[in-house]
């Protein structure tokens, strides 16, 4: 049955209304006229021809915000007014909720009812959070030695430049529109060209709130083309990527060859979760299983590094590997379904190659290890257990449903074996103990630790990595950084006892 609903894809609640490029308030066509499909990964079909922006594209959308931002009225409406258009927006999200969730997994993949109860609601919420900030953004009155007046003024930096992938277009626009529009800048946008669909309809709805043209352009197209041009661009005055580790690189040197632009990174991580002797087993072994197969394992933060104390071992296991056969793959417009395709060809085939990889350095395969059905880029849950530290599927991100399983015997060994990668995104942690809980968040070196729960991703809990993970920090308080700049402004005192 499952075989007969994928040959038969479900026809997606929605239409698809916009393909162009948004620049400057209007939809309009790439300079040089081209468009590249957008594929449905359930059947690999087309959805629709998007709009192909390019480097003449990313100039003039550049250009727009420029003078948005230098010219108004955006930067020089009161804060109260740039919160009311915000929070305007996340009301029409809200109206829109089911046709965004529709348009979200049509073109990534996910499931509807992941995307129609948590990811749409959550970007509202999201808008929301910021729409808050954005009138209680202030600097401070400082005290200095002297006859001096200082204070700082907390300024927004002017154009941002936003590169965000496709396993969360909405929130990974949310985490970086929110922001930036909060703090007063001009927005820049490239979407990933798996998906480009739902960011556009979103990027309309603030329009449709008020929000001055210029101020928040989308442009789609491809990472070396439109992405690089961003990144260089010199007129562009903060750059905020999220994506893989190769990529943030260049995002770097792309911006430090430019006009050294700000840049923020969120990067990729192989994050460790450690399931210790005196924790619940059944419940560890369901949140183990959702840290990593959530979002069918494309996440950054994904727990891709089970460790298992060696007294409940063998138990862990065995129901890990019951639970992955347990869980439900198919169309993600089908009620019930946990898990659709992944993204594309080139990250199916990835996965399928780490799989054999696994297969081939010895680890054990308990469950999957093979595509689900016939079409569309789906793959069966895969367990693994006997990992071993230097196996390629223990340090590289595989970004897919495949759960590796590692054996530990004490708390030192498996600190020093879980902070042993470049990464430092986040780690989960399942104990009943404090003292083993407190001692494993301290020695971490991630910034993300979740105790007893996993990929809890409130508006105002920061998020971000240690060490080749990236560098800044998005969602919370911590995240208006990125979009302001501080202005210290000294005067003198004319009467130095006042
Ligand atoms: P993923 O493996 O998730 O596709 P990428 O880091 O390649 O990771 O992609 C994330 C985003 O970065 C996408 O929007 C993509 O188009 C963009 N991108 C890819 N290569 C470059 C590049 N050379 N310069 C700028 N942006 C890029």
């Amino acid at each position: 049955s499952t075989a007969a609903t994928l040959e038969q894809p479900i026809t997606p609640p929605v239409q698809v209304k916009h393909t162009q490029l948004l620049i400057n308030g209007e939809f309009v066509d790439a300079v040089s006229g081209r468009t590249f499909p957008t594929l449905d990964p359930r059947t690999g079909e087309v959805i629709a021809h998007v709009a192909e922006g390019d480097a003449e594209d990313i100039n003039r959308a550049v250009a727009a915000a420029r003078k948005a931002f230098d010219e108004g009225p955006w930067p020089k409406m009161t804060a109260y007014e740039r919160s009311r258009i915000i929070l305007r927006a996340a009301d029409l999200i809200e109206k829109h909720n089911d046709e965004i969730a529709a348009l979200e997994t049509w073109d990534n993949g996910k499931p509807y009812e992941q995307s129609v109860k948590g990811e749409i609601p959550m970007l509202a919420r999201f808008m929301r959070y910021y729409g808050g900030w954005a009138d209680k953004i202030h600097g401070l009155t400082v005290p200095a030695d002297g006859p001096y007046h200082v204070q700082t003024l907390h300024e927004p930096i002017g154009v941002a430049g936003q590169i965000i992938p496709w396993n969360f277009p909405l929130l990974m626009y949310a985490w970086k529109v929110g922001p930036a529009l909060a703090c007063g800048n001009a927005v820049v946008m490239k979407t990933a060209e798996q998906t480009p669909l739902s960011a556009l309809y979103v990027s309309e709805l603030f329009h449709e709130a008020g929000l001055p043209p210029g101020v928040l352009n989308m442009v789609s197209g491809f990472g070396p083309t439109a992405g690089a041009a961003l990144a260089s661009h010199m007129d562009v005055e903060k750059i905020a990527f999220t994506g893989s580790t190769g990529t943030g690189k260049i995002i770097s040197e792309l911006a430090s060859k430019s006009n050294l632009k700000k840049v923020t990174l969120e990067l990729g991580g192989k994050s460790p979760f450690i399931v210790c002797e005196d924790a619940d087993v059944d419940q560890a072994v369901e949140i183990a299983h959702f840290a990593l197969f959530f979002n069918q394992g494309q996440c950054c933060c994904a727990g891709s590094r089970t460790f298992v104390h060696e007294s409940i071992h063998d138990e862990f296991v065995e129901k890990a590997r019951a639970r992955a056969l347990k869980r439900v793959v198919g169309d993600p417009f089908k009620a019930g379904v946990e898990q659709g395709p992944q993204i594309d060809q080139d990250q199916f085939e990835k996965i399928l190659g780490y799989i054999k990889s696994g297969i081939d350095s010895g680890a054990t395969l308990e469950a999957g290890g093979e595509r689900f059905g016939d079409r569309g880029y789906f793959i069966k849950p895969t367990v693994f257990s006997n990992v071993q530290d230097d196996m390629k599927i223990a340090r590289e991100e595989i970004f897919g449903p495949v759960q590796t399983i590692l054996k530990f015997k004490n708390l030192d060994e498996v600190i020093k074996r879980a902070n042993d990668s470049p990464y430092g995104l986040g780690a989960g942690v399942f104990t009943k103990n404090l003292g083993t809980a407190n001692t494993l968040m301290r020695a971490l070196r991630v910034g993300t630790i979740w105790i007893n729960c996993y990929d809890v991703f409130d508006a105002a809990i920061p998020f971000g990595g240690y060490k080749m993970s990236g560098n800044g920090r998005e969602k919370g308080i911590y995240s208006l950084q990125n979009y302001l700049q501080v202005k210290a402004v000294v005067s003198p005192v004319e009467n130095a006892a006042w």
